[in-house]
Parts: C-alpha cells; sequence; structure tokens
C-alpha cells in the first residue's frame, strides 16, 4: 500500500521518537550495572562518614528504584514493538535519566565530612558518570542537560559551602563543567537528531522507491506488450517478461545474442535484421518509427505485431530506444474476416441486382451501397441525406413511411412493393426489405435493408395473370361447350339408338336386319367416343371427381367377366378369371370408374387378340389394417405392341400402329383415360408386352375394405325377389313419362310398352306434376331438361304435395352426363338416374330395380 506524505510525516515523527527511545536505552543494561557499581563504590567510599543510615538507605532506594524504571522502560520498548503514546514514555524516561543524574549529586550530601579527598573523588566520580552518560544520553535534549545539573549542581554548592580553597576551585571546575557539558551537549543531541531524521528519511524514501519500483516491474513485466529498452546500437539492456516469455527473447548479458538485431525474429523479406539496424538507426537521431510487421517467434510460430521504435532522450541525446510491439495477429484475422464477409455479402446482394440502404430513425439516408447508381440512376452521394419517400408515387410514400413505423414499433422486417422514379424519370418497380436497429439501450435509431428492381418480374406477373384469365376463361368456354354438345348430342342419340334397338326387334329380313345392326353399333361406337372425350376433359380440367362408396368387389369382378366371357367366346378365344379368396368382399372405392378401366383393358386384350385366351386375375399383395393392396392383371396372347410404342400407349389419341384404328377400331383414348383413372384412385398402372406374343396390363390399386352395408344387402335380396317378376308382361304398371322431345318420347314409350307398362305421357313439368296429383303411378321417368317447369322442380314438387305419388320412384332421364348431375338428381328427390341415349337393357334393369318401392 502506497503511504501518503501525511501519513509519511506521520510515521516519521513516529520512527524519531522510537528511534531516540532506542537511542536512550540502548545501553540500558549496561548503564544499570556501572549504576550499581557506582552506588557500591559511593557506600565502601563514603561508608564512615554518612550523615545517617537512614538517609543512606533512602539514597539506596532511590537509586535502585529509577536503575529499575529505566532497565524496566527500556527492556520494554526493546522487547516489544510498543506503539502507544511513545512521547509520553520518552518524557517518564527521561524524568528517571534526570532522577539518577540527582541521586549521584545528592550522594555528596550524605557525606557529613571534611575529607576534601573523598570529596573530589566523589565530584569525579559524578562528573565522570555525567560525562559518560552524555554520549548515550544526549539523544534527548533534556537528559542530556538535565542529567549534568542534576548531578553536577549539588556537587558544586556542596563544595561552595564548604567554602575551603580546594572546595571552591571544585565547585568552580563543576560549573564550568556544567557550561561546558550543557552547550556541548546541546550540539551533540542536534547533530545526532538530525543525523536519525536524515536516516530514517533516507529509509523512508527507500521504501517508496523500492514500492514504486515493485508496481513499475509489475506494470512492465505483465504488460500484453513485448517491452524492450535498448541501447542505440540495438544491444538489449532490458526486457519485459511477455518478451522474454512469450516471444522467447532470451538473452545472455554480455553474449552476441545480444543484439536485438541478432534475434530470429527478424526472418521476413519485408522486415530483415537490416531493415531493423537501419530503422534503429534513424531512431537513434530522434525519430520514431512504426511498423507492422511479421514476427517469427523461436518456437517457428508467427505473429503479425505493430512495433513502434521510440528514442529515449537523456540530457539532449538518446540514450536509450524503446521498441514496444504489440501481437495483432486475432485483430487482423477478425479484421480479414469482417472484411471477407462485409465483401460477401456485398457481393452476393450486389450480383442478385440488390443495393444496401440504411436510414436514420426518421428514415433519411445514412448509407447506400454503390449499385443503387445501376438501380435509380442516382449516385450514392445523391442520396445520402434524403427520404426513399421523396423518389415514390404519394400512396407508396405513404405505405412505406406506414411499414417502417410499424416495423420499428414491433421490431419485424418490413417487406415492400413499391413505385419509384428513376433520375431519368422513368417509373421502376422496387421490392424493399429491412429491418429496424436499435442500440444497446433498446432505443430504436435507424433501419437497414436491401432493395432490388423488379420491373420485370411485375411485368412477367401481369402477363402471367392475364395468360391465366384468357386460360382459365377458356377452360370455361371448354368446359361449357363440351357440356352443352354432350347434351346435345346424346338427346339424337337417344333417337338413333333407341329406334334402331325398337328396330330390330320387329320382323326384318336380312338385310334389313344388317341395316339396323350397322345403324345401332354406329352409333354405340360415337356414344363412346362421346364419352371417352367427355372423361378425359374432366379429367384434364381436374373436374372429375370419383363417387366413393362401399360395394362389392367380387360381384362386380364376376359381372366384368361374365361380359368379357361372352364378346371373348363370340371372337373364339379362351377367357379365365382368377381372383384370390382373401380379397375383401365389400371396399370403399369408385366401382364405376374400376369397371371402366378393366373393361378398357379387358375390351383392348378381346380386341387385340385373334387366338389363344386372355385372362383377368385379382390377386393381394399386402395387407395393412384395413388398406389392401390388390393387383389386378389383364393378359392376352394377342398381337403384343413394340416395344418403341409402350410409353406412347397411355397418351391420348396414341395407338401402336397407325393401322390400328382401320384393323380394330378405336380412337387411342381408352388408355390415356384408364391411366389417369388409376391416378386419381391412388395406384398406378405398367404394361409389359411382346409382338405375337401377348400384352400383360397390370393395375395396382389400395381399396379400403368395408363391411357389409345394409342398404346393398337389401337391395340384393329385393332384387332377387322381384326379379322373377320381372320378364315383359308378367304384370302391368303404370309410369308417367315426362318428356318434351316427341322422339325420345317415342322410343321410350316403344320401350316401356314392350316391358307391359301403360305409359301416360306429360310434355313438361306441370303437366307431369298435374297427372302425378290424379293418378297414382309406379315408376316415373323424368327428363331434366324440359320446357316451363324442369324436371328437377316438377320432382321437388311432387315430393313435396299431397298427391298419390310422394313415395314413387322417380327416375332421372337426362342428357346431362356431366360430374355432379347424378347428385344434383338425388338431391331433389329422385330415386336413380340414366343417362341418354338409354338403351333397352338399361331401363329394364332400372325399373326392375324400383318397381314396388313406392308402395
Ligand atoms: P384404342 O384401343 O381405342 O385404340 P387405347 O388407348 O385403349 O385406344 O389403346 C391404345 C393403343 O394401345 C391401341 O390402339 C393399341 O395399339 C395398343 N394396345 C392397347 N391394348 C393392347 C393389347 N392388349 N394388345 C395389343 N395392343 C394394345
Amino acid at each position: 500500500m502506497p503511504i501518503t506524505r501525511e501519513q509519511l510525516s506521520g510515521t516519521a515523527e513516529h520512527a524519531l521518537l522510537r528511534e531516540q527511545l532506542r537511542l536512550l536505552t540502548d545501553n540500558v543494561t549496561t548503564a544499570a550495572i556501572v549504576n550499581l557499581i557506582n552506588m557500591t563504590v559511593v557506600l565502601v567510599v563514603g561508608h564512615h562518614a554518612f550523615v545517617s543510615y537512614l538517609a543512606v538507605l533512602l539514597w539506596i532506594f532511590f537509586v535502585v528504584a529509577v536503575v529499575l524504571v529505566r532497565l524496566g522502560i527500556g527492556l520494554f520498548v526493546r522487547q516489544t514493538r510498543y506503539c502507544g503514546n511513545l512521547n509520553r514514555l520518552l518524557k517518564f524516561y527521561e524524568l528517571a535519566c534526570i532522577l539518577t543524574g540527582f541521586a549521584w549529586g545528592s550522594s555528596v550530601w550524605l557525606l557529613n565530612t571534611t575529607d576534601m579527598s573523598v570529596l573530589v573523588l566523589f565530584s569525579f566520580v559524578i562528573a565522570g558518570m555525567s560525562g559518560g552518560a552524555i554520549a548515550t544520553l544526549a539523544s534527548s535534549h533534556l537528559v542530556s542537560r538535565g542529567f549534568i545539573i542534576a548531578a553536577v549542581l549539588p556537587m558544586v554548592i556542596r563544595m561552595y559551602l564548604i567554602g575551603s580553597e580546594i572546595a571552591m576551585a571544585t565547585a568552580l571546575m563543576g560549573a564550568i563543567f556544567i557550561v561546558a557539558t550543557v552547550t556541548g551537549a546541546g550540539r551533540i543531541h542536534r547533530t545526532l537528531i538530525e543525523n536519525t531524521r536524515l536516516r530514517l528519511k533516507t529509509e523512508a524514501q527507500t521504501n517508496v522507491l523500492k514500492q514504486k519500483d515493485e508496481e513499475l516491474s509489475a506494470i512492465y513485466d505483465n504488460a500484453t506488450y513485448y517491452l524492450v529498452l535498448l541501447r542505440p546500437d540495438g544491444t538489449i539492456v532490458r526486457a519485459n517478461r511477455t518478451a522474454v516469455v512469450n516471444a522467447g527473447l532470451e538473452f545472455e548479458p554480455g553474449s552476441e545474442q545480444r543484439n536485438i538485431a541478432n534475434f530470429p525474429w527478424w526472418h521476413e523479406a519485408a522486415y530483415s535484421a537490416d531493415k531493423l539496424i537501419s530503422d534503429l538507426k534513424r531512431v537513434s537521431v530522434g525519430e520514431v518509427v512504426r511498423r507492422e510487421l511479421n514476427l517469427r517467434l523461436p518456437s517457428g510460430r508467427e505473429l503479425r505485431v505493430e512495433m513502434n521504435l521510440t528514442p529515449i532522450h537523456f540530457q539532449g541525446d538518446v540514450h536509450y530506444i524503446l521498441l514496444e510491439a504489440h501481437d495483432i495477429s486475432l485483430f487482423k484475422r477478425i479484421e480479414q474476416r469482417l472484411r471477407e464477409s462485409e465483401r460477401r455479402f456485398r457481393e452476393i446482394s450486389e450480383a442478385s441486382g440488390q443495393y444496401l440502404w440504411e436510414t436514420d430513425a426518421n428514415g433519411y439516408f445514412q448509407f447506400v451501397s454503390d449499385k443503387v447508381h445501376e438501380v435509380t440512376g442516382y449516385s450514392a452521394e445523391q442520396l445520402i441525406g434524403k427520404k426513399k419517400t421523396e423518389f415514390l408515387t404519394p400512396m407508396d410514400a405513404q405505405r412505406w413511411t406506414q411499414a417502417l413505423t410499424t416495423a420499428a414499433s414491433e421490431n419485424k422486417t418490413v417487406r415492400i412493393e413499391v413505385r419509384s422514379q428513376r433520375a431519368d424519370g422513368e417509373w421502376i418497380w422496387e421490392l424493399i426489405s429491412g429491418v429496424p436497429l436499435y442500440d444497446e439501450a433498446g432505443s430504436h435509431i435507424g433501419y437497414r435493408g436491401a432493395a432490388m428492381p423488379i420491373t420485370d418480374r411485375k411485368h412477367y406477373e401481369e402477363t402471367l395473370i392475364k395468360a391465366k384469365e384468357a386460360a382459365e376463361a377458356g377452360t370455361r368456354a371448354k368446359s361449357q361447350f363440351l357440356a352443352v354438345m354432350s347434351h346435345e348430342i346424346r338427346t339424337p342419340m337417344n333417337g338413333v339408338m333407341g329406334m334402331a334397338e325398337l328396330l330390330m326387334n320387329t320382323p326384318l329380313n336380312e338385310e334389313q336386319m344388317e341395316y339396323a345392326r350397322t345403324i345401332y353399333q354406329s352409333s354405340r361406337a360415337l356414344l363412346e367416343v362421346i364419352n371417352e372425350i367427355l372423361d378425359l376433359s374432366k379429367i384434364e380440367s381436374g373436374k372429375f371427381e370419383l363417387y366413393v362408396h362401399t360395394f362389392d368387389l367380387h360381384h362386380l369382378l364376376e359381372d366384368i367377366a361374365e361380359l368379357i366371357s361372352v364378346s371373348a367366346r363370340n371372337k373364339g378365344i379362351k377367357f379365365s378369371f382368377v381372383m384370390d379368396e382373401h380379397i375383401p368382399k365389400f371396399v370403399r372405392a369408385d366401382d364405376i370408374r374400376i369397371r371402366q378401366v378393366l373393361l378398357n383393358l379387358l375390351g383392348n386384350a378381346v380386341k387385340f387378340t385373334q387366338e389363344g385366351k386372355v385372362e383377368l386375375s385379382a390377386r393381394l399383395r399386402h395387407v395393412r389394417g384395413h388398406a389392401y393392396d390388390i393387383v389386378f392383371v389383364v393378359t392376352d396372347t394377342g398381337i403384343g405392341i413394340p416395344e418403341d410404342k409402350l410409353e406412347h400407349i397411355f397418351k391420348p389419341f396414341q395407338q401402336a400402329d397407325s393401322s390400328t384404328s382401320r384393323r380394330f377400331g378405336g380412337t387411342g383414348l381408352g388408355l390415356a383415360i384408364s391411366k389417369e383413372l388409376v391416378v386419381l384412385m391412388g395406384g398406378r398402372i405398367q404394361v409389359e408386352s411382346e409382338v405375337n406374343q401377348g400384352t400383360t396390363f397390370r393395375v395396382e390399386l389400395t381399396l379400403d375394405s368395408a363391411e357389409q352395408p345394409l342398404a346393398l344387402e337389401d337391395k340384393r335380396t329385393r332384387q332377387q325377389e322381384s326379379q322373377p317378376d320381372m320378364s315383359p308382361s308378367s304384370r302391368r304398371f303404370r309410369v308417367l313419362l315426362a318428356e318434351d322431345n316427341p322422339v325420345n318420347q317415342k322410343v321410350a314409350m316403344a320401350m316401356l310398352k314392350k316391358f307391359g307398362a301403360d305409359v301416360v305421357v306429360a310434355e313438361n313439368g306441370h303437366e307431369a306434376v298435374a297427372a302425378a296429383e290424379k293418378t297414382p303411378f309406379d315408376i316415373i321417368l323424368m327428363d331434366c331438361q324440359m320446357p316451363e317447369l324442369d324436371g328437377y322442380e316438377a320432382t321437388m314438387n311432387i315430393r313435396a304435395g299431397h298427391g298419390p305419388n310422394r313415395r314413387t320412384p322417380i327416375i332421372a332421364l337426362t342428357a346431362h352426363a356431366m360430374a355432379g348431375d347424378r347428385d344434383k338428381c338425388l338431391s331433389v328427390g329422385m330415386n336413380d338416374y340414366l343417362a341418354k341415349p338409354v338403351s333397352q337393357t338399361a331401363l329394364q334393369e332400372v325399373i326392375r330395380r324400383h318397381l314396388g318401392q313406392g308402395r
């Protein structure tokens, strides 16, 4: 702990007192012994002439007492580091010393003698004691004088009172002695005290210097700098510990190595030992040199340092050079990384066409990167101190200001597209994004971000939007067109097919029969094409919806097999059907679409096979809970498909061979639709084929198994029950036919009559409702599109009325074959749905299903 000036003076006084005490009590033991010996001498010499023994006893007691007091104080001060009231102790000791003097001086008074020789002897003993005492007691001004006066004065008085010549002479000598020693003692005392004071001061100063030196060394040795004190020629005088320990600057005083230039630090060409020497020369004439260089440590490690060489002047000359070197490797590395990262960020952002910006809290630009010139035509300097809002449309300026305010208050990122004006007056679109900036105390200080031109993108987006709108309009028009076409074609087709079918049931000669069959088959083919085109367009427009419900898969597959076996038999080829018995009976899926896919594949198989066989198999692959992976395989021994055509056959209107359609008919749509349907159902379809060997199509579907639905069971039992009834004319039943088209009226009437129906015809919805109010019917066939009141509304009226046909089955007969039409019919209260053209079989089937249900 450093000592303050006040403390120092206080301490100095204290030390002086202690020193005085020490000097006074230095020979206290010797003094005690001398005193006791002296006392003995006095007693021996004066024993025959004592005034009284009591006085002598008192005197002895007095002498012993003061000697003991002095001895006590002396030993106390010597043994302990007494720090209490040193001044009082000193005074006490001084008093004891003076009393000692007095004891000796008064001893002459103990003698009742005129024997001058004894008295003179006494006097000399006393004077000698006093003189001897001065040496040691001179450290106290008081004692050195008090002792002599107290000792010698009583003796002088005694001699004077005796009055003899010799006594007077002794008295005179005593008086002179007093005067001489008192003055001399003063000088000795002063000198002693001065010396003591000086010594103590020097000691204290030395201590302070030592402490300062230690402090300086601590700083110097622990500094992270390398500090080396050099002579102007480069000789190392001193080096701090960091330089010695960390940088390996070990040097032996006196050796060659002692010159800093001989050290391995200076290895690089850019800063060699020669360079250092020339720098030292410059410094030795008073220059300061600063360098950044690489130092190589003896360990081989390289350091980047900043080095200063500073001259240290002494009486006008450069006596020393201070070399300071500071390791800046880490700082350099950080600086380089920062620079790299800053460069990378700038390059990346500028490469992406962005300029960077920074504003203060009020939105005034503080920094803008150079790229801004390319984007806006303004230089960075032109923009500093300006606001972005000055270049925006009023509305965008408001939006931008608002966005910044919100961003700052909610600490959010801003991202906004604005129109801004370039220096050349052109309006461009910019995408500006940024973040609010806060200082360490959390106060908002500005914004920082990037901006890029997006005019091209905006134009592109606009074009895209327009194109999309156009495409959507086109798609809408196409769907509309298809719906209308499909409806318009189906209505006359119903007439053509129905009539052809009816015609074939009349007595005809062979030629006529052939013509009628051709009409029928051609119209069927046409209908197929219409259906396929419609399906494909629905799938393509994403409007195709699967009708997922629970159905009997076994029954479906058996049905399909039965149908195909007939056409295979007709063509003279074999057909077989295998089904894994573990395939669940009831599944949830769209049965119509599965049927469509399989019939298409099987139809193709039969079509392209002249001899051999066609096979349908259904196998279970895998079961996970309710999910069953089923593979349907259709194999034939037909003409096969060339390998290079395999990938095309699933595309619309693609056939393996251009002659195919001539030889086998078909449009090339079936597989395209099948593939789309399978994908829509979450499955996949694959083909393998070899020309003239045969073809295998594999359809993989995952179907969910289901419980047997009650409704299905009911329907089936009922169907079975009613079946025997349904041979035409086995029972007469009443049908209300609501149909506006006269040709279709005729077709339906003719078909219905064949089944033994009594038919009442209604020309439109109103007539249908009126008829239904009056008479109970077994079945109502309802065309959907009719003048005045359409089939939907007529159905709703019948269902809502109080007539006898509230629960009569109503079956829609409609040329609307688009998605959702079936649901629409069922939702208004109809029971079933038949798409036109209606074949005799289909009509018969649906009537059979619903007959007798209403009652
Ligand atoms: P379409 O049969 O109406 O021509 P598809 O899309 O069903 O149209 O079939 C496309 C083409 O794939 C057929 O024209 C035919 O060339 C070829 N193809 C399909 N199935 C078979 C098969 N089982 N054997 C040989 N070729 C076939």
